[in-house]
């Protein structure tokens, strides 16, 4: 009745069920102080891609997060396993480590994250989602066996993501273990080992028995000091989703990675779709907490429903807020809202990105049947660099195209350049959900021309 009565104030004579336009409606939101969708939904995108400037002064020290990555079989999961045996006390658990899909040991006093599934698949698909989870990614190489093609991949999705590498050289137990290879070997991919005079660290360990553990704990803790990590605890909370599950007994229960801010029991949050009040929070030693600050996991209970991993959430400062941004992200949907901030690099509109200045880069991925093929186009692709745009080669690997390669160009904003290979049927379809530029050539000559010709704005369209 309040509303009948101020439209008619204003000379428009309406009852109770009569429909008003957008903008009578949107007038009387603002005037009530109610939050429109339409102010929200410039804000959702905003909000999930800003990178905001923090006062240096409200910046505080805190722990990296670690991701492990390698070939599989090489002992990603044995050595996450290792770690956590041995540095989560069960003391301090109550007798019970939880699986939240992180967890965070202590070293000295100091606290490091584990992000617990391992590979760089997982850590990739959080990236395609816009955000970053992994300040030093531990590349696990097995010294009996040296390095291997997922071993290469892995590589090229951490320095995609310019994250920091340390190298755990494993299996050092086996008779068969030979280190110095392992170091040869990485020299082809520019980890050059500190002892060889380049400036990648190198630890040898062994999952199995526990030895260089340590030693591979201390070196991340030096490693993040280089990098100076820190964030402002007191802000609103942010961060990213790593799991999420419906439990039986307690409704939907995602585990989140706060990076910035910090989340308090009560918080009004949003993730992705989803929303709620954080009724409760529980630790990676199966601790209710009450709140949870930058880097570290906790498992939260309250959202309305069950968010994908690799979600933006963020604290709110009301339910309302909270439940328009789910509302607003729902209702764009990621496709639009994914298309909008992640257009993707196409060698068809590569000219007139270069010209709207929007590119300085070309990233690049090449596959090919041989490794000569692999070295000979990527080597005459980066020659095509000029004044205004750098090509680079981000991966390049023998073989067919495959899903690894397709996350990474999404992640990356690349295009992918198969010679004599083709995708698989994963990679296929996961390009054509993406939107990733797959170019496939048989001779040399023709994939060096296209990309030449696209940068000129002469490449010929293809029907
Ligand atoms: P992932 O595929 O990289 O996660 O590798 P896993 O952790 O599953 O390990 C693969 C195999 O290597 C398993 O049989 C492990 O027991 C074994 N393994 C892992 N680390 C070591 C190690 O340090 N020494 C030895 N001898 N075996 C290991």
């Amino acid at each position: 009745s309040a509303i009948v009565k101020k439209l008619f104030l204003e000379g428009k004579i309406v009852t109770v069920n009569q429909e008003i336009s957008y903008e009578e409606a949107e007038n009387i939101a603002m005037e009530y102080d109610i939050l429109c969708e339409r102010e929200v939904k410039v804000d959702v995108i905003e909000e999930l891609l800003k990178e905001e400037e923090e006062e240096e002064a409200s910046l505080k020290d805190r722990p990296p997060v670690i991701c492990v990555m390698g070939h599989v079989d090489h002992g990603k999961t044995s050595l996450l396993d290792t770690i956590r045996k041995t540095h989560v006390t069960d003391r301090e658990a109550g007798g019970i480590t939880q699986h939240i899909g992180a967890y965070t040991v202590d070293v000295d006093g100091r606290k490091i994250t584990f992000l617990d599934t391992p590979g760089h698949e997982a850590f990739t698909a959080m990236r395609m989602r816009g955000a970053n989870s992994t300040d030093i990614a531990i590349l696990v190489v097995a010294a009996d066996d040296g390095v291997m093609p997922q071993t290469v991949e892995a590589i090229s999705h951490a320095k995609a993501a310019g994250i920091e590498i340390v190298v755990a050289v494993n299996k050092i137990d086996k008779p068969s273990a030979n280190i110095e290879r392992v170091k040869q070997e990485l020299t082809e991919h520019e980890l050059i080992a500190t002892d060889w005079g380049g400036n990648t660290e190198f630890v040898p360990v062994s999952a199995k028995t526990g030895d260089g553990i340590d030693d591979l704990l201390e070196t991340i803790l030096l490693t993040a000091d280089i990098l100076e990590l820190k964030a402002n605890p007191d802000r609103r909370a942010r961060g990213l989703v790593i799991e999420a599950e419906l439990d039986k007994g307690r409704g939907p229960v995602a585990t989140v990675l706060v990076q910035k801010g910090t989340l308090h029991v009560g918080d009004f949050v949003s993730a992705g779709a989803c929303h709620g009040k954080v009724r409760a929070m529980i630790d990676d030693k199966g601790r209710r907490v009450k709140e949870a600050a930058p880097s570290t996991p906790v498992e939260i209970l309250g959202l309305s429903d069950v968010p994908s991993a690799g979600e933006v959430f963020l604290a709110h400062e009301n339910d309302k807020t909270a439940k328009s941004y789910a509302e607003t992200y729902l209702a764009q949907n990621k496709e639009k809202m994914l298309e909008e901030t992640r257009s993707k690099m196409s060698l068809d509109d590569l000219f007139s990105q270069i010209k709207e200045g929007n590119l300085k880069e070309l990233n690049l991925i090449v596959k090919a049947d041989v490794q000569g093929s692999v070295e000979a186009v990527k080597q005459s692709l980066v020659k095509l660099s000029n004044e205004e745009v750098v090509v680079k080669c981000i991966h390049g690997g023998v073989g067919a195209i495959n899903e690894s390669d397709v996350t990474l160009a999404s992640a990356s904003n690349a295009i992918i350049i198969g010679f004599n290979v083709r995708p698989d049927a994963t990679a296929k379809t996961t390009a054509e959900r993406e939107g990733v530029d797959v170019r496939l050539y048989r001779v040399i000559y023709q994939a060096i021309e296209d990309v030449e010709a696209a940068m000129k704005g002469m490449l010929d369209p293809v029907f």
